[in-house]
Order: C-alpha cells, then structure tokens, then sequence
C-alpha cells in the first residue's frame, strides 16, 4: 500500500513538475545578486561560526553553484550535489523559500491560519500551470495574498530572517552532510536501508550543528512540509519516509534542552523545541495517512488564488 502510494506520488509530480519553473516567469536571473548575496550571508553569519575548524576548512573549500532552476524537473525545493565538492542551490530554490518565509511570517504575525499556505502547494502539486493566467503558477506572496509592504512590520522581518536563514542553512548542512559523511554498508544492514540511513545521517548532521546557533530552527517543518508536498524526482530528492520524520523528531526532543541553551529564555526555547518535533510526528502520520493524502489532493485539484485569503485564526477574514 505504502509502495503503492509513494509511486502515485511520483507519477503525478512528473506529469506536472516541470511547469513549476513558471513560478518567477523568467525572472530569476534579474535577482542572482541578490539571492547570492543571501546565501553567502547566511554561510557566514548562520554556518561558519558553528562549525568545528575541520569542518570550516572543508565547507569553505565547497562551491556553492546557483543554476536559476535545476534541470531536467524543476522543483522549488530542489538541491543536490551535481559532483564532488560542488552543492547545487538553485535561484528558484532560494527565491520559493524566501518568499514562503515570508508568507508564513506575514501569516503569523497576522494572527492567520498556516492552513492556506498547504492549501497552495496542494495547488501546485495537483492543478497544472497552464490553468492559470500565462500558463504560469502564481508565487507565494501573490497566491497567499501577502501585501507588498509585509516586511515593514519588524516582527514580520525578523520572523521572515530566521525562517529564511534556518531553512537555508538546514539545505546547506544537510548537504555538506552528504558529502562528508556516508553511511558504511555495515551500518546499513543494521539500520532499514541505505538510502534512508543517509539521509538521517545527513539530518543529524544539520541540527547537531544548528543546535550550536541561537536561534530556533523555525524554518525546518516549512522545509519538511515542502518537501514532503512537492517530492522531487531522483536524484535530486532526498526522500522523506516516516522513519527519517521519526528520527529527526526523536533528535529534536532528546536534544531540546540543548537547543535552548543560552537562549534568552530556556523553558520557551525549549517548549518551541518539542513543539517543533511534535509537528514533525504529525506530518510523519500524514506520510502514513492515503485517506487524508487524497483528500489534500482533491482540494488541491479544487483550489484556486481566491480561495487562498488570509484566514483569521479567530474566525474573522
Ligand atoms: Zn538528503
């Protein structure tokens, strides 16, 4: 069943995913500086200083390659290492990250439901471009309604950061993660299988490191539940399975009070922690749940940009 099911997936995400490259229209290059300038920020300010001397020297060493979209299956959430020593971090992925940062953070600080923002990528996931206007996907701040002036309220930009910069930095290590550490074939036997063993291993790898930063990794379930929305095709895809959510989730709540440390208030650092491995459980129930993923789909197949308005978690639009 569970087989059955991921295969459907991936059927479907290769009869639409090459039109997600519409989602900027061509627009990517016009902004390379500035995504670049933003990955090299947060390399900087978010990586570097947490990791070990060998580590640094061996990350610094790494070329960090911003293709605008990763061929031949764009996919928003694509990277990958395309050869030794080289991360592949598309402009189309850091543009879609940085615009659902924004959107949940605009959401948030609104008091609206994050509903919406799945609600989109059920839409892209199960409608084609080509029934939107210019045979194009909307992007996140023009399908979630988000308006052009969000990032001047100083929580929704500090909100949009740290999601942004822990999102980015979670790919980041993750990848290196991959390049540096491989799980041996004795260690494989012993876990499920080899392809998942990496994968945790990988994981363990970013937040280990990402435990050393002072911020809460608050970008990781928008990560988690982009990836696991809008699978990406092998090899580039770094498969979600309900043992990785697991695995992550069991990290998250074993270290929590690790994570919190030196931050300005524990207990809620640390509340923010579980709750974080808590949404984590659910979206590995959901990897489970064929009847709640179908019905997500037929929404999705249902959905269009009106329907996306901000929600007031009270009840008022
Ligand atoms: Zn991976």
């Amino acid at each position: 069943m569970k087989a059955a099911f991921i295969a459907a997936l991936l059927a479907s995400s290769a009869l639409y995913a090459s039109d997600w490259s519409s989602l900027y229209g061509g627009k990517l290059e016009d902004q390379r500086q500035r995504y670049r300038k933003d990955v090299d920020l947060v390399i900087a300010q978010e990586i570097q200083p947490f990791l070990t001397t060998e580590q640094a020297h061996a990350f610094s060493k790494l070329q960090i390659d911003l293709p605008a979209t990763a061929a031949p299956e764009p996919n928003p959430f694509d990277f990958y290492s395309a050869s030794e020593g080289h991360i592949t971090l598309p402009l189309l992925t850091v543009a879609f990250v940085e615009d659902m940062a924004e959107a949940y953070s605009w959401l948030w600080a609104n008091q609206c439901s994050s509903r919406t923002v799945d609600e989109y990528l059920g839409m892209l996931r199960n409608r084609p471009a080509s029934d939107f206007p210019d045979q194009s996907y909307p992007s996140p701040l023009v399908a979630l309604h988000i308006p052009k002036d969000a990032l001047e309220n100083p929580a929704v930009a500090k909100m949009t950061e740290r999601v942004r910069g822990t999102t980015l930095s979670f790919i980041l290590l993750h990848q290196f993660g991959h390049q540096s550490y491989r799980t041996s074939s004795e260690e494989a036997v012993m876990k499920h299988d080899k392809v998942e063993a990496d994968e945790e291993l990988a994981d363990a790898f970013a937040l280990e490191v990402m435990k050393k930063n002072s911020e809460t990794p608050a970008g990781l379930l928008m990560l988690i539940h982009g990836m696991m929305y809008l699978p990406s095709v092998a090899p580039k895809n770094h498969p979600l399975t309900q043992a990785r959510l697991k695995a992550m989730a069991d990290f998250l709540d074993v270290k929590a009070r690790e994570f919190a440390e030196g931050r300005p208030d524990r207990r809620l650092s640390t509340i923010a922690i579980r709750s974080l491995a808590g949404h984590i459980r659910q979206a590995a129930a959901f990897l489970a749940d064929t009847t709640g993923q179908e019905l997500w789909a037929e929404q999705g197949r249902k959905t269009g940009v009106a329907d996306l308005a901000p929600r007031h978690l009270t009840g008022e639009r």
